[in-house]
């Protein structure tokens, strides 16, 4: 069986090189070239990334013979190369509370994401307090609450439908007196109404900068990775809705539709600050750019 093709490439050469074996070596031509356009298209790099990407691999290699190997390898690289700037952690300061904004569409992930954080955070030492700010979502509210109880985390609420801002004010005002180190702040997702949900962001943040001017610290936007170009179009609304520091990538397990990353990363340098890679309270993972590039190059 020494002849026998490779098993099919799960990763998003796949359709570029179907069954071929590894070692085999082709001449890169134009075909080649458009070919790797396509799928790095096809895989949510956005065209703009994907072209400049693929000229980057055919630089040098034009009219030469090349392997799959050596094709995985220099994309894999290019990727690293574009993703590691991207790739930091959530910084932590000295303040107390610091106070971390969740912001994100619903079904993004946000409930999740603040549960697995504040998990984080704990385990760490640190002393976390949740505000679920989503009031008008009763079930992210109970839901949230499930997460603070697995966390260990006090959750506050309000009455549903009442105001978000005046429970983050309360909240902060909690989270100083029981000298919290952390404040994760819950926020509604309902991009239907534009304009409210901008009112309601603006006013959390005037509100709990009575408390602290240097507040919200971080504002963290939490993305779903399987939306491909839609990961695009959030970040470009929510950047105008508050003041994005960083993002959290939700739902990475499982997908090759990951190259939507990389796309954000080239077009809007916000830090990475983590991945989720599962629904359990464990799975939020450090961005690492290699084991990122590798696994999407497959
Ligand atoms: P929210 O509406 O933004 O608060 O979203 P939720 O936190 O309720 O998450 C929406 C759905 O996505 C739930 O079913 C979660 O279990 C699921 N989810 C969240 N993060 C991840 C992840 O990293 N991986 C997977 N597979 N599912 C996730």
């Amino acid at each position: 069986a020494v002849d026998a093709p490779d098993a099919p490439k799960p990763g998003i050469l796949g359709r570029l090189i179907g069954q071929q074996p590894d070692a085999v070596k082709r001449e890169f031509d134009d075909a080649m070239l458009e070919g790797l356009e396509e799928v790095l298209i096809a895989a949510d790099m956005g065209v703009d990334t994907a072209l400049r990407v693929a000229a980057n691999i055919a630089e040098g290699r034009m009219g030469k013979k090349v392997s799959v190997v050596e094709i995985k390898q220099a994309l894999a690289d290019e990727v690293a190369r574009i993703m590691e700037p991207v790739a930091r952690p959530m910084p932590i300061y000295a303040k107390r509370p610091q106070v971390v904004l969740v912001v994100g569409v619903n079904g993004s992930g946000k409930t999740t994401t603040i549960g697995k954080l504040a998990s984080q955070f704990k385990a760490a030492g640190k002393t976390v307090v949740i505000a679920a700010g989503d009031t008008f979502r009763a079930a992210a509210v109970e839901q949230l609450q499930v997460w603070g109880t697995r966390a260990g985390v006090p959750v506050l609420t309000a009455p549903e439908g009442s105001d978000p801002a005046s429970l983050a004010f309360d909240a902060m005002t909690k989270a100083q007196e029981s000298g919290a180190d952390l404040l994760l702040i819950d926020t509604a997702g309902r991009l239907q109404n534009r304009a409210d949900l901008m009112e309601e962001l603006t006013k959390i943040v005037r509100v709990i900068r009575k408390k602290d001017p240097d507040a919200p610290h971080n504002t963290l936007l939490v993305l779903d990775a399987t939306t491909g170009q839609n990961a695009i179009n959030q970040v470009e609304i929510f950047r105008n809705l508050a003041d994005v520091t960083g993002l959290v990538m939700t739902k990475l397990d499982g997908t090759a539709k990951g190259g939507v990353l990389v796309a954000l990363a080239d077009k809007f340098g916000l830090p990475i600050h983590a991945i989720g890679v599962g629904e359990q309270i464990d799975d939020l993972s450090p961005f690492d750019p290699q084991d990122f590039a590798n696994a999407l190059v497959g």
